[in-house]
């Protein structure tokens, strides 16, 4: 790969500006040093001194594709050039084509397609689909969750950046959802906890009212949270227990959707077909900002003579739509998905099941694809984590930090370290960056009770 040119001077420049300007997410604004990322290209981000690090965060877990794919670039200068605005109402023939090619990949009969920003908003529409649908208000969502930053998203998400901003529930209800490894019913098999947390979700549901909830919000694999698999039937038995009540059952696939697990969509792998599903991320590896969600029939039917009271300006905004269409094709002709299965099963999972058994500090390998989680701890026979919940310490300090010395870029949460690169990964670039991690993971080690 030839080097890029980095204008060292400029990127200088870029980050005191920031410093003096930019209000940042999440962020104690005095308290953060952020790298300045001044080239990208597949797998690779450069630094402004020009230091080459292998992208395992895929950016907020976003490009699915890698950086810079020639083609999606090239669809974005050609539509940029042809018509770059127009307003929502208008036919605008990247999102039609864009509709049509996530309808054929989705599931069941979602085929139409509501597009938004990004998936904070796509979660904020599917919930407001849902509640227009059934004329409910209540909303059921995991703890161990991540919806978005607006607010009813952030509403629904469990994860602690909610407990701030949690001006009363608005009718959201919180449910434990199946997490074997720190098992909220102390369950002692998978299939267990499937039935436990069934029988928790279905008494939440009775203790709350069983027809006051218009929608289910669900992680088909909660990411943010932890990258938690959910054990066989478990996705099987919230269907049955949606149709039961009435209830709307909505996937959230932001961040799991688009090749990330192996399948096009995570959900696919239990078989399972919800009424709503929301996406963004992935559908075109970030390039330009887009989200959506895809309706099944019945929920689409009930707008077909009442008007749906939503709706955005950018909506299938053309810049953004045309890096879908391509970036969809991309990973068509190109393999991408069978890719992220592939080197999730070969090269990522064993290595780092592999890094498990000689690093203390890794409580739990858990994932596939291109998405896997370790689950730090500082003790594995309690599996004490290595952070606290919500916060962050010195040990995990200590292992991004060390994870960059060795040229690799990792995506951490709390007591995890995710391991999330592009679905177009390589086998030599999956090596090198666990090589980065078994040497980052011997400073958190000198954590542990063991090391
Ligand atoms: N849902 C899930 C599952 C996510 O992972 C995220 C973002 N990480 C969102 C929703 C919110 O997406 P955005 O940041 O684009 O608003």
């Amino acid at each position: 790969m030839t080097e890029p040119l980095i204008d060292t001077a400029a990127a200088a420049r870029a980050y005191e500006l920031d410093r003096a300007h930019v209000f940042h997410s999440w962020s104690a604004q005095a308290r953060i040093d952020p790298m300045v990322v001044s080239a990208a290209r597949g797998s690779y981000v450069w630094d402004g001194e020009g230091t080459r690090y292998l992208d395992f965060s895929s950016q907020l877990v976003n490009t699915n594709i890698g950086h810079q794919h020639p083609r999606v670039v090239e669809a974005v200068k050609a539509q940029a050039d042809r018509l770059c605005t127009i307003a929502p109402q208008h036919v605008n023939d990247q999102r039609s084509e864009a509709a049509r090619l996530i309808a054929e990949l989705t599931p069941g009969t979602l085929d139409k397609v509501f597009f938004t920003n990004g998936g904070a908003d796509a979660v904020e529409h599917a919930v407001r689909m849902a509640r227009l649908h059934t004329g409910r208000y209540k909303v059921l969502s995991a703890y161990r969750s991540y919806h978005g930053g607006t607010s009813t998203a952030i509403n629904l998400t469990g994860d602690p950046r909610r407990w701030p901003n949690d001006y009363g529930t608005a009718g959201t209800v919180h449910f434990f959802g199946p997490f074997p490894y720190r098992s909220p019913f102390h369950s002692s098999s998978p299939e267990e906890e499937t039935e436990r947390a069934l029988r928790h979700l279905e008494e939440v549901i009775a203790f709350e009212g069983p027809g006051s909830f218009a929608a289910i919000v669900l992680e088909s694999v909660p990411g943010t949270a932890g990258i938690m698999p959910p054990p066989p039937g478990y996705l099987a038995g919230v269907r049955a227990l949606a149709d039961r009540y009435g209830i709307v059952f909505v996937a959230d696939e932001v961040m799991a959707g688009f090749g990330r697990t192996g399948r096009w969509f995570a959900i696919e792998r239990d078989g399972v077909v919800p009424d709503l599903m929301t996406f963004a991320k992935g559908v075109n590896s970030g390039y330009v900002p887009l989200g959506g969600v895809a309706l099944g029939d019945r929920i689409a039917d009930t707008f077909a003579e009442r008007p749906f009271p939503g709706g955005l300006t950018y909506s299938g905004h053309p810049l953004a739509t045309a890096a879908a269409v391509a970036t969809i094709n991309v990973m068509k002709d190109e393999g991408v998905v069978e890719n992220a299965d592939l080197i999730g099963e070969t090269v990522l999972g064993p290595g780092l099941r592999e890094l498990a058994e000689r690093h203390p500090c890794v409580g739990e390998v858990r994932g596939m694809g291109v998405f896997w989680a370790l689950d730090l701890v500082s003790d594995r026979a309690t599996k004490e984590p290595l952070a606290p919940y919500g916060g962050t310490s010195t040990a995990m300090t200590e292992l991004v930090a060390a994870c960059k010395a060795g040229g690799m870029i990792p995506m951490t949460n709390y007591h995890r370290l995710h391991v999330v690169p592009p679905c177009t990964l390589s086998a030599d670039e999956a090596r090198e960056g666990l090589e980065a991690l078994d040497k980052a993971l011997t400073v958190a080690d000198r954590h542990t009770v063991d090391g």
